[in-house]
């Protein structure tokens, strides 16, 4: 591009030059014939008025000694170097040259076209000529020929000035050129700002061009290959018959790392399990991200029973906590894998690694699955399922059943459990172990969940009596901060008081030990709502825990119970530490899973509060009890809430 203004440059310059120099010698001559023109015109006036008796010399073309002498003298001033006088009829009378006067009477002016125009049209004409050629004249001269008129108004001759302009010409030439150059550069310059602007623009436009290609071939964020470009790359390798096997790859809760950190620290949560990734894989192989949190590796040449060991070193290092913008984060990545096949194209490839992808999340988190044949149907199965939560979710369909809640020490009714239920078109029930953590996968746990505790306050409120009733919560629902909100609003639509309502939270929840989980389970503590641990014992139950969170109430795992009957000492030592440490930091225990009177004696002795078990009733519809109060009028739950 410079290589090219240095020589646009000097060719415009040179261009414009000769441009303005052809224009002023243009504009130079009309000026030199002008100012010739005036000073021919001066020098006819003056004389027509100092030359005594200018009628008579006409008439005689004989100059008196005074005429004479006053025509020396106007040949000496100014400019003028030649005259000559014509009379009325265009005929030459007198020639005045610098050293003679002569008299050529009787020579023609016929022939002088000039002094004839003068005469018929009675105006002054100019002509501009080049004396270069005639020996003494000036360079350049101009000739007026200025008609003299009578007091009449009447022809009475014509005076021909001779006035040398050569240093006129001079003047106009040297300014013109002067100008000439000084324009030619000022264009010049103007013609390089742009020129160099241009050429900078040019660059910067170079440059975005290189980043778009870039952007249009690779993500920003991991630096890692976009879907384009693995498609590229990745069908090259497969057209090859050197794509061994494909990896999808998809963090586990990412949106809760990103709800939770903020995005900053999902970026780089995404930007390590990238590098992750590429440090588990060869040159050869293909790293892509997919968008979102979705990798894809192409394995080229990778050995089947190196598939595995790789693919679990890749969950292992993504596992570890890793420090993502300051934060150390401990998530982990699900993983679909697909053995590459001649028969089958690269998109089936991909198609087969996702749904293993698919599969391996539904069978939970942190692991893997290889696609076989098998997965088509378990696949079938979820898509139906999840359409089947998606219509419950949205038409309201789900139902609840009610477990009831007995007192440890004579086993009356204190109040039930609500336990979600969804009913297959075969009548059949799908368990909500199977379908909630569908519904939190597919964002509906939220709507399901409030529906959840307007339903169960409400039924609650219409049982005669003052029963309790234990609602189930996800962690998700705690996400967005209105949980208090709308616990509130179903305790007041349903006129249930507040230490009626009893929410059933696990520990998974608390491992975040989230600032933002811990002010909405304080403000509905405080609201006087009962808070439960849910299924204790079960995940990382810690001591810490439960003290910070100030639980109402332990809910013992079914699992311990029922180890009652398998392995009776171990399993009461436990529940027997459990209800101690309760009893310690002012808690109270329910044991859940009591089946048979056998445990129900054990735990009734162990000090338990409540027991819950299919002896005292599995979960069902509530009852019509008679003198259950009627609908008050207040109660409408806004099922279809949207927030
Ligand atoms: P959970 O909260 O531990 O609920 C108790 C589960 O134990 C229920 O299973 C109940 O049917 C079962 N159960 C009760 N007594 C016995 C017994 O004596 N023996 C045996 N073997 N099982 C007994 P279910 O209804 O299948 O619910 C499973 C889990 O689903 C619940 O466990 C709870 O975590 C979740 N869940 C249920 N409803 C909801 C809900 O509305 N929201 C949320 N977020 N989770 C729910
Ligand atoms: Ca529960
Ligand atoms: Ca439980």
């Amino acid at each position: 591009m410079l290589r090219l203004l240095a020589i646009v440059i000097p060719v415009a310059t040179l261009a414009i030059w000769l441009l303005i120099s052809t224009l002023s010698k243009f504009y130079a001559e009309q000026a030199i014939a002008r100012d010739a023109g005036h000073k021919a015109l001066h020098w006819g006036e003056y004389m027509s008025e100092r030359v005594p008796e200018l009628e008579q010399l006409i008439a005689t073309g004989i100059p008196s000694p005074e005429q004479k002498q006053i025509i020396r003298q106007i040949r000496t001033l100014g400019d003028v170097f030649r005259f000559k006088l014509f009379d009325a009829n265009g005929r030459l009378v007198l020639v005045s040259d610098e050293n003679s006067i002569s008299n050529p009477v009787g020579v023609s002016a016929e022939h002088d076209p000039e002094t004839m125009t003068a005469v018929r049209t009675r105006k002054s004409v100019i002509a501009v000529r080049d004396g270069a050629e005639t020996n003494g004249w000036p360079d350049l001269y101009a000739e007026a020929y200025v008609p003299l008129l009578d007091d009449l108004g009447r022809i009475a001759g014509i005076i021909e000035v001779y006035v040398d302009v050569t240093s006129t010409e001079t003047y106009f030439e040297e300014s013109f050129d002067k100008f000439g150059v000084i324009v030619s550069f000022a264009s010049a310059l103007l013609f390089l700002l742009p020129a160099v602007g241009f050429a900078m623009q040019r660059r910067t436009a170079h440059r975005s061009l290189e980043e778009v290609e870039y952007l249009s071939r690779y993500d920003p964020l991991t630096g890692l290959a976009n879907r384009a470009e693995f498609t590229r790359r990745a069908g090259a390798l497969h057209a090859d018959g050197k794509l061994s096997s494909l990896l999808f790859i998809d963090a586990d809760k990412f949106k809760t790392i990103n709800d939770t950190h903020g995005h900053a620290v999902g970026d780089a949560f995404l930007a390590q399990l990238g590098r992750i990734l590429t440090s588990q894989t060869e040159a050869c192989d293909i790293v892509a991200r997919f968008g979102g949190d979705e990798f894809v590796v192409a394995f080229c040449g990778l050995r089947t029973e190196m598939l595995e060991p790789r693919v679990r070193a890749i969950l292992k290092q993504c596992a570890q906590p890793l420090l993502a913008d300051g934060v150390s984060i401990t998530g982990s990545v699900s993983i679909g894998v697909a053995i590459a096949s001649e028969g089958n194209s690269l998109q089936d490839t991909i198609a087969q690694a996702d749904a293993a992808l698919y599969f391996s999340k539904s069978e939970g988190r942190n692991q893997f699955a290889i696609y076989g044949d098998s997965m088509g149907e378990q696949l079938r199965r979820r898509v139906e399922l999840e359409t089947l939560v998606r219509n419950a979710a949205e038409n309201e369909t789900f139902t609840l059943d009610y477990q009831p809640l007995v007192a440890g020490d004579d086993f009356h009714p204190i109040g039930y459990e609500a336990l979600l239920r969804l009913k297959r078109e075969d009548g059949t029930f799908v368990p909500p172990v199977e379908f909630i953590p569908l519904a939190e996968d597919m964002g509906l746990i939220d709507k399901i969940g409030r529906w959840v505790i307007y339903t169960a306050t409400r039924a609650i409120s219409l049982q005669a009596g003052e029963l309790k009733i234990a609602v189930n919560l996800s962690a998700v629902q705690f996400r967005r901060g209105d949980l208090p909100e709308i616990v509130a609003d179903a305790l007041a639509r349903s006129g249930l008081p507040a230490n009626r309502l009893e929410l059933e939270i696990t520990e998974s929840l608390l491992l975040g030990d989230d600032p933002f989980v811990l002010f909405q389970i304080d403000t509905l503590r405080d609201m006087g709502v009962g808070i439960a641990m849910d299924d204790f014992g079960t995940g990382y139950s810690s001591l810490g825990y439960l003290w910070r969170y100030g639980f109402d109430r332990i809910k013992i795992d079914r699992s311990f119970v029922a180890g009652l009957l398998d392995n009776p000492e171990r399993s009461l030592e436990i529940l027997d530490s459990v209800v101690m440490l309760g009893k310690k930091l002012g808690m109270k225990v329910t044991a859940e899973g009591v089946e048979t009177e056998e445990q129900s004696k054990l735990l009734t002795k162990l000090g338990c509060d409540v027991l819950q078990g299919y002896m005292f009733g599995r979960p069902a519809p509530l009852p019509d009890v008679p003198g259950s109060r009627e609908t008050p009028e207040t109660v409408s739950p806004p099922l279809s809430r949207e927030a």
